[in-house]
Parts: C-alpha cells; structure tokens; sequence
C-alpha cells in the first residue's frame, strides 16, 4: 500500500502556500504558491517532479485558487487518491487550543472567536479551512496554531503589567508566535545536542521577514519575544517589535494620524525597511551595507545589538543554557548576523567558530561555534510544513466530519 500524504495548506489574506507531504520521510511531492489573490495578477505556481508550473487566474480569490490546486492535483496520476488528510495553518488560537485538533463545527466557531487578536491572519485562515472542507468533505482537517506551543508559558511571562481586567475581559496577555517551527526545531536541536528533550534548554531565534526568540525549557516553550500580537519583541522586516508604548500618541499627535495610520507605521514602515530606509529584506540590506551605505549599515548593527540582548534576557527563565539555535530565511543564511550576535554573546559562553558560520547556509545545518565553546550556536532549517503534515497525519484514522455538515 502506498504511503498516506497530507495536503498542508497556509491561508494567508492574498496568498495561499500548498504542499503535498509525506509525513513519515518528509518528502515533499509538490509545493506551490498562490499569489496576488484578488488581483489581475493572481497566478498559481507549482513545483513537481523537478518541474515548475506558472498559471494565470487573474481575479481569482481563495475559492476559485483552492479548486485549480485540486484541478492540478486531479490531473497528476495517482496523486489525489494518496492524499489521506488535510492540516491547516492557523496563526491564533487564543488560551483555547493547546494543541492541533481536528476541526469541527465548534472548532470553527472557536477559531472565529479568535479572530479579533490576528485580524489579519485568521478571517483569512478560516476561509481557507471552511473552502478545503467543502472541497475534500471526506477527509480529516486538522488546525495546527502558531500560539499553542507557548500555552506552556507560565503566567509571569504571559501576563502585561496592565490592569488584571484586561487580560480577563480582553484577552490582553501574550500568546507568542512561529510555535510550530519552535516545536520542529527545538526536538531537532536537542538530537544534535545529544540531549534528551526533556533535560535541555535553549534559545532558539526564529528570523524571517517576522522575528522572535524563545526559551525553550526541556522542550516546553516559557518564554518568548512576540506578545499579544506578533510585533513585540526583535526588529522585524517591516514591524517595529518593542518600543516605548507612548511614541503612539506622540506620532498622532504631532503628524495628526490617526491610530490606524500609526499602526501602519509601525507594523508596515518600520524595522529594516524603516532604518534603512531601503528594503525590509536582509540580503539587499547586506549589499548595500557592503559598500558603505550607511543606514543600511545601522539598520543591519540595530538588528543584532536588539537580538543579542533579546537572547541573553530569555536565559533567566531557562537558568542554564545548553543552546542557542538559529531558524528562519536569516537565522538560515545570515553569516553577518549570527557572527554579530555571537560576538555579543561572547560572556555567556558562545565561541564563533567562523569556517562553520560561513560554510553553514542555503539547507545546511549544524554547530557554528567551536568544539570548545562552553554553549554550542547550532542553524537548523525550519520545516513547518512537516509539523503540520504530521499533526494531520495523526487523524487520517479518526471518523470523517460528515456528522458536522463539513460536506454541506
Ligand atoms: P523567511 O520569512 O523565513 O522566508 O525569511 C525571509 C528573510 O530571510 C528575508 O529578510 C531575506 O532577506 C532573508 N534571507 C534569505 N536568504 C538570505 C541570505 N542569503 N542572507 C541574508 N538574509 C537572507
């Protein structure tokens, strides 16, 4: 018999993120993207066997992308019967899930609930989820939540210093994101440790175009960087992470913004992009720093300064520290970055072994400090889909949803 694969969805407001996995080897049988949804522009790529598929769907939005993902799928031989399970990525999950579920009615209902702490991901999630299961009504759909993997956080790290009421009308507390590549990269961090995951603490910093750091003790998440929303924390792409609450005002008032426009700035004008006021990406960023321009070198020093003491400041909650662990687009290649923040770091333990950060890119994973630094530094590539695949694999024998009206 051959091997269940699960069809790993990412819903995103303009976009969708496809894979066909094998949850077992983590082989991925197809990945593709659907982008610039809503537009004249929408167009779906698709990688399989070796070969790369462009088509145009100008205006298509989630429902009419999802149908050519499974049109595509139809067409390759064999492929749609091998698909068991569906899994979903959902950014928020509030204090409700602790971990993937498969997804119901009342599931539905409680991600919706949710929906006014990530208004730009969830609505979006959600009728990514509520298409799929129209259009594969007989197979198990499974949410797996960004937020769940820090539901372990005690409440010393999760509560604000703001009136109590807050957090409990409100749901003004921190919830943490990136859970699921924390999940994946902590339980791979400790194998190439040699360490059981349930004796060992880390800190692992998760940089893509989002940014956080989180301390993972005996593979429990107990403290993070991203708050109740994922601009808390490090310097991001675009997002500002933490600053002085008060500039809100002080930016509404003396520019006469309105708060929405002041979060626009912060969530979509600043980070690198605002620094260096060039781009929100780090290799561009490197570039221009590398010959001499001189915000972008600033923004590129901000950026490691922040992380390096973002990094040392989570090691109380884990009280000894057996790894500091690199993931994400720059955590993956950046050798200028991590050698800057393991300069910094230098008290705590962590010796730069500089042939390892160089050679360690592009996949590659493995220490970059030296043999005898006290505190390994390791890169591991993230691989969220493959969490994802397998939390969906785990329902491919649960009885279908057909009771709940799925297939409506
Ligand atoms: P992600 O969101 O995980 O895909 O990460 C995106 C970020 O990774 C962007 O800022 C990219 O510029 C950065 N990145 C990817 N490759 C490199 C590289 N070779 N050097 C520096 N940054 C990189």
């Amino acid at each position: 018999m051959s091997t269940p694969l699960v069809l790993v969805l990412n819903c995103g407001s303009s976009s969708i993120k496809f894979a066909i996995i094998n949850p077992q080897t983590g082989d991925e049988i197809l990945t593709g993207l659907a982008e610039r949804l809503f537009s004249n522009d929408a167009q779906l790529i698709f990688k399989h066997n070796g070969d790369k598929t462009v088509m145009a769907k100008p205006d298509a939005g989630h429902s009419a992308a999802l149908h050519a993902v499974v049109e595509f799928i139809q067409q390759q031989p064999g492929l749609a019967e091998q698909i068991k399970a569906v899994g979903h990525r959902v950014v928020h999950g509030g204090e409700h899930f602790r971990g993937s579920v498969l997804i119901t009615d009342e599931v539905m209902r409680y991600i919706d609930d949710c929906n006014h702490l990530a208004p730009l991901h969830n609505p979006a999630n959600l009728s990514g989820i509520d298409i799929a299961r129209k259009v594969f009504p007989q197979l198990p759909h499974t949410a797996v939540f960004d937020t769940a993997f820090h539901q372990s956080m005690p409440a010393k790290a999760f509560i604000y210093p703001l009136p109590y009421e807050l957090y409990i009308h409100h749901g003004v507390r921190r919830y943490g994101f990136h859970g699921t590549s924390y999940r994946y990269v902590s339980e791979q961090a400790a194998q190439d440790l040699n360490l059981p995951l349930d004796n060992s603490a880390m800190v692992i910093a998760h940089l893509g175009n989002g940014a956080s750091v989180t301390a993972v003790l005996d593979g429990k998440s107990v403290e993070t960087s991203m708050g109740m929303t994922p601009n808390e924390g490090i310097v991001h792409g675009t997002r500002s992470g933490s600053i002085d609450p008060s500039i809100h005002e002080y930016l509404a008032d003396r520019l006469e913004l309105s708060i929405q426009q002041v979060n626009d700035i912060l969530w979509k004008q600043s980070g690198l992009l605002g620094i260096s006021g060039i781009s929100n990406d780090c290799r561009t960023i490197e570039d221009a720093a590398a010959r001499d321009h001189e915000r972008s070198k600033l923004a590129l020093e901000i950026y490691s300064y922040r992380l390096a003491r973002m990094i040392a400041s989570l090691v109380p909650a884990l009280g000894r520290l057996d790894g500091v662990i690199f993931t994400g687009g720059i955590g993956e290649n950046s050798e200028l970055i991590r050698a800057d923040v393991i300069r910094q770091l230098g008290f705590l333990g962590l010796q730069l072994d500089e042939g390892r950060n160089t050679a360690t890119i592009r996949g590659a994973r493995g220490p970059i400090t030296t043999d005898n630094s006290p505190v390994t530094a390791l890169v591991i590539p993230t691989n969220e889909e493959l969490m994802i695949a397998q939390d969906a694999a785990h329902f491919i024998d649960q009885p279908t949803l057909a009771t709940t009206g799925a297939a409506a």
